[in-house]
């Protein structure tokens, strides 16, 4: 049977001066009163934080300067990240452009696509969704039916996408695609695309979340001409590139941290003399979230190291994001409250934001049936 490989790690003190920068950033931020940090996540769109957090250094950290990166290690990034979100920055603009889609472009995209995108990224002013999902599949990934057809000096993109987050304001989405037929190997003939949302015959059509906001899509796509160099890698590689990203994906503190406000909110809230259950309740919360804290810091080297931590990305996204879930209904059940938007009280807006965005936590991203079988097959058990 394979093992979990999580080792203990330490940050090195680049990356505690890479904290301290970061603070500085955030800090002056906040004296800005540019953000609200009870109602913002990592998922919260802003296109000015971005830039102002990409000239600060703080967009495409791990990427060589000569495409606008500025080659700090996986654990300086690891450190800016957790700040971010401790912090309740919206840095939804550039996230999923800097955790992913830029890395792949870096690993698997030709040089057209690295000079002219990766720079923009750099500088907060390009952003990436994904286009993975469709209706029929979802968590089968593999059953994808949006068909690319080798035309001249390219190719044309047939078919749609769901839950295609921020499609309708990003500058690009790479879209899985299908092209060549399902066959026996149903992850063969599967190849990702780098395709701009102005391109013709994309149409994209928005879907509202739980708490009526607009965030996810439908994404249309009518013989849509894609060139050879925003091809990534060779036709055919798609499968095996998808389940590299999703460790990058899968890994990282926003898998834990996505509603950790209320959890600093809630601490407020009980003060320095709480209850005994509450005390108890607290402790195990953050016991918790150290725990994860460090299995996903073990991860980020992991990444720096060059390896392919795929298994123990699984795990984190796994335990991480029922975590995420379980703080809104610890909250509830200890400060009794009834939590509004439209309350003029933080903490009940706060409660009220992740209560309507929990349930999403451990769907996006791979559900925990799904992750659970990964994690399975990861340690030779099926
Ligand atoms: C907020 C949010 C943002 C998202 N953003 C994006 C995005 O930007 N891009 C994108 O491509 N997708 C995005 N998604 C889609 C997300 O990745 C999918 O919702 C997820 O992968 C599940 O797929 P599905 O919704 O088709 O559910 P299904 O695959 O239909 O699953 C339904 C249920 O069946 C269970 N199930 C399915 N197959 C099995 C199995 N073999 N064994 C056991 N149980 C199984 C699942 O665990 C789940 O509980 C987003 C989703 C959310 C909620």
């Amino acid at each position: 049977m394979q093992a979990f490989r999580f080792e203990a790690l330490s940050l090195p003190p680049e990356a505690q001066a890479m904290r301290k920068k970061v603070r500085a950033f955030l800090q002056d931020e906040r004296s800005h009163n540019r953000f609200a940090a009870h109602r913002s996540s990592w998922s919260t769109f802003d296109a000015e934080f971005s830039r102002r957090a990409a000239a600060a250094g703080f967009v495409g950290m791990t990427w060589p300067k000569q495409y606008g990166g500025g080659e700090y290690s996986n654990l300086e990034r690891f450190v800016v990240t957790e700040e971010m979100l401790a912090a309740g920055a919206p840095a939804g603009a550039h996230w999923i452009a800097d955790r992913q889609s830029g890395p792949q472009i870096l690993k698997h995209g030709s040089e057209r696509a690295r000079a002219t995108i990766l720079p923009k990224i750099a500088a907060g002013e390009c952003y990436f969704g994904i286009g993975m999902s469709e209706p029929d599949s979802g968590s089968d990934l593999a059953a994808v039916r949006t068909k690319a057809t080798r035309v001249d000096g390219g190719w044309t993109i047939n078919g749609s996408k769901i839950w295609t987050s921020n499609a309708h304001r990003v500058h690009y989405l790479i879209v899985l695609a299908r092209t060549s037929p399902l066959d026996q190997d149903r992850h063969a003939g599967l190849t990702q695309f780098i395709v701009a949302t102005d391109s013709k015959g994309i149409q994209i059509r928005p879907i509202l979340n739980m708490a009526g906001g607009h965030e996810f899509n439908e994404v249309f796509f009518k013989d849509v001409f894609v060139p050879d160099d925003m091809v990534m890698g060779q036709p055919g590689e798609g499968w095996k590139h998808v389940t590299g990203e999703l460790a990058f994906e899968r890994a990282g503190p926003d898998r834990f941290m996505s509603d950790i406000r209320l959890l600093v909110s809630l601490i407020d809230k009980v003060g320095a003399e709480p209850s005994e259950r509450q005390a108890i309740a607290v402790g195990r919360c953050v016991a918790h979230f150290s725990a994860l804290r460090r299995m996903s810091a073990s991860i980020a080297g992991l990444l720096e190291r060059g390896e392919r931590p795929i298994t123990e990305a699984a795990l984190v996204k796994d335990v991480g994001t029922a975590f995420e879930r379980e703080i809104p209904e610890m909250v509830r059940s200890l400060v009794p409250s009834e939590s509004s938007l439209d309350d003029e009280d933080e903490f009940s807006q706060a409660l009220a934001h992740v209560l309507l965005h929990a349930p999403s936590f451990t769907l996006r991203g791979g559900t925990p049936e799904i992750l659970r079988g990964m994690i399975a097959r990861g340690l030779g058990l099926r």
